[in-house]
C-alpha cells in the first residue's frame, strides 16, 4: 500500500475540478496541468500548483503523456488521475506512468487494452456467461460468411469497427443488397479514423435504451456494482441526459445486469471505477456493449444515489486498500437526473456554439449539484468538447428530481451563448420523458426546434407588459409614501419589464 500525497489530474474543467476538490478533502495536494487557452479557468486557480504545458490544441497539450509524465518528476507527484477523454483510455500512456514509478489512478494497462477493442472485449467476456447482441466474435475476413451470418441474425444489421468509439464507425445496413458496398465503406473508414480496419456485424436493435452499470473493484478481487445509470436520451449517439435508477429497470433485472457487469469486470482482471455499457430491447432484454475503463461524465447520478465519492474510491483502489463495503451495504437512496449544460445550439442541429458567458449564474438550494469549469466573462474554447457545467439535482423520487430540475433549469442564467437548457427542460416536460417510455431515438422522435419557441407571441409579449406594468403602478400607490420602511428606494422592476 502506498499513500498518495500529491496528485496531478492531468485534464482540464469541470472534471479536473471535481477530481481535485476530492483530492484535497483526502489532504492530497494538487497539481494542475494546462493549455495556453486554459491559463484562467478555475481548475488552475484551484490547484495547489499548475504548469502550463503548451498551445491550445490537444495534441500539442493534454495529450502530451511524456511531457505530463516529465511536470511529474520536476514536482514529486506521485499519482496522475487521467479524468476522462484525453490520455484516459491510453493502455500505452497508463503503462509509461507505472513504468516511471508513479500510481495511475484508474485499472491497468492490460485491462485498458482489452476494453479498447470492441473484439477483444466480446472475447474476454465469452466464457462469462454474459448475453452478447447476436453477431460475429471475430473480425468480417469472408464477405460470403458474413452475408450469410447477416442472414441467419436478420436484417437489418449494423456493422461495427472494432476500434470505434464516440458513436463513430456504425453503419446500418437495411438488407442484403446493401451489405457488400456498406462494408467495404465501414472498412476504409474504420481504417482512417481509428487505424485498424477490422469490422464485424451485430444485430440491429430497433428502439433501444442505453443502460449501464457502475462497478468498483479493488486489486484483492473484490468487485462490486453501484447500480446503473439510463442515458438514453442522447443527441447524434452522445448522451445528453442521465438518470439514476432507471424508470424500467426492476430489482430482479437490476441484480441480473449488476452480475454480468461484475463478470465483465472480473473477464479483465479490472480494479478501480468502471462502466459496463449494455443496450436493452423494447422487451427488457440487454446485451453487453462494451466497457469505458474510466470515471464517467455522468457519475454524479451514481453518487447521489449510494451516497458514495467514486473519486475517493478510485484513490483508495489506486492506493491499494481493500475495499470499505460490499455488495449488502449498497442502497439506493431517492432519485438523480443529470443534464449536460453544452454550449451548443439545439435549434441548430446541437452544434457548438462557442463564444462568451456574459451571464453566468448557477441554480442554488437543496438537492442541486453542479459541477463547472467556468466563470462568469470567461470564453468556451472551441479546441475542447463544448461541456459548460453538469446540473445534477437529486429528490426523494423520479418525480421530485424531475420537479427539481426543471427549477433549476429555470433559475440557470447563461447570456451570450446558446446553450442545451432549453431543450432539456422540453425533455423534463415531455410525457415520453415523464412517463419514463423512451429510448435512443428520443429527439428524433419529439424534438424539432420550434419546440423551443417562446410560449408568446412579441406581440402577446407587449400586450403582458403593458398590463404588468398598469398593475405594478396601481400597487406602488398603495404603498404610504410617508411611513419611513417605505423611503428604501424601489427596485428597477418597470425597466426589467420593458
Ligand atoms: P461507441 O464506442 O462508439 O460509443 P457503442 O457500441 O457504445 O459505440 O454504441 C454507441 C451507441 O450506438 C449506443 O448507445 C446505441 O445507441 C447505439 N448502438 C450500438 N450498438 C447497437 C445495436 N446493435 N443496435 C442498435 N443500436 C446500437
Amino acid at each position: 500500500m502506498q499513500k498518495i500525497k500529491k496528485l496531478l489530474v492531468a485534464n482540464r474543467g469541470e472534471i479536473a475540478l471535481r477530481i481535485m476538490r476530492t483530492a484535497q478533502e483526502m489532504g492530497i495536494s494538487t497539481v494542475a496541468v494546462y493549455s495556453e487557452a486554459d491559463r484562467l479557468s478555475p481548475h488552475v486557480k484551484f490547484a495547489d500548483e499548475a504548469v502550463c504545458i503548451g498551445p491550445p490544441p490537444s495534441n500539442q497539450s493534454y495529450l502530451l503523456g511524456n511531457k505530463i509524465i516529465e511536470v511529474c518528476k520536476e514536482l514529486n507527484v506521485d499519482a496522475i488521475h487521467p479524468g476522462y477523454g484525453f490520455l484516459s483510455e491510453n493502455a500505452e500512456f497508463a503503462g509509461k506512468v507505472s513504468d516511471a514509478g508513479l500510481i495511475f489512478v484508474g485499472p491497468s494497462p492490460k485491462s485498458i487494452e482489452v476494453m479498447g477493442s470492441k473484439l477483444a472485449a466480446k472475447q474476454a467476456v465469452a466464457k462469462y456467461d454474459i448475453p452478447l447482441v447476436p453477431g460475429t466474435e471475430e473480425a468480417i475476413s469472408d464477405i460470403t460468411e458474413a452475408k450469410e451470418r447477416a442472414a441467419e441474425i436478420g436484417y437489418p444489421i449494423l456493422i461495427k469497427a472494432s476500434a470505434g468509439g464516440g458513436g463513430k464507425g456504425m453503419r446500418i445496413v437495411e438488407d442484403e443488397s446493401e451489405f457488400e458496398e456498406q462494408m467495404n465503406r465501414a472498412v476504409s473508414e474504420a481504417q482512417s479514423a481509428f487505424g485498424d480496419g477490422a469490422v464485424f456485424i451485430e444485430k440491429f436493435i430497433t428502439s433501444p435504451r442505453h443502460i449501464e452499470i457502475q462497478i468498483l473493484g479493488d486489486q484483492h478481487g473484490n468487485t462490486v456494482y453501484l447500480f446503473e445509470r439510463e442515458c438514453s436520451i442522447q443527441r447524434r449517439h452522445q448522451k445528453v441526459i442521465e438518470e439514476a435508477p432507471s424508470a424500467v429497470v426492476s430489482p430482479k433485472m437490476r441484480k441480473a445486469m449488476g452480475e454480468a457487469a461484475v463478470g465483465v469486470a472480473k473477464a479483465c482482471n479490472y480494479y478501480g471505477a468502471g462502466t459496463v455499457e449494455f443496450i436493452v430491447d423494447d422487451k427488457l432484454n440487454f446485451y453487453f456493449l462494451e466497457m469505458n475503463t474510466r470515471l464517467q461524465v455522468e457519475h454524479p447520478v451514481t453518487e447521489m444515489i449510494t451516497g458514495k465519492d467514486l473519486v475517493r474510491e478510485q484513490i483508495l483502489v489506486a492506493e491499494g486498500n481493500v475495499l470499505s463495503f460490499a455488495q449488502e451495504d449498497l442502497k439506493i437512496h431517492g432519485h438523480a437526473v443529470e443534464i449536460r449544460v453544452y454550449a451548443e445550439d439545439p435549434k441548430n442541429n446541437f452544434l457548438p456554439d462557442i463564444g462568451k458567458l456574459v451571464t453566468y449564474r448557477r441554480p442554488q438550494g437543496p438537492g442541486i449539484r453542479v459541477d463547472d469549469g467556468f466563470e462568469e466573462g470567461m470564453d468556451i474554447p472551441i479546441y475542447y468538447d463544448p461541456l459548460i457545467a453538469k446540473l445534477i439535482t437529486h429528490g426523494e423520487n423520479r418525480q421530485d428530481a424531475i420537479g427539481r430540475m426543471i427549477r433549476a433549469i429555470n433559475d440557470y442564467r447563461i447570456t451570450g451563448i446558446q446553450t442545451t437548457l432549453d431543450f432539456c427542460r422540453f425533455a423534463m416536460q415531455h410525457e415520453a420523458f415523464v412517463s419514463g417510455n423512451f429510448d435512443t431515438q428520443f429527439v428524433e422522435n419529439y424534438f424539432t426546434p420550434e419546440k423551443l419557441e417562446p410560449v408568446f407571441s412579441e406581440e402577446e409579449r407587449e400586450l403582458l407588459a403593458a398590463l404588468a406594468v398598469e398593475f405594478f403602478e396601481k400597487e406602488e400607490n398603495r404603498i404610504n409614501p410617508t411611513h419611513p420602511a417605505n423611503s428604501i428606494p424601489s427596485t428597477n422592476w418597470k425597466n426589467r419589464l420593458l
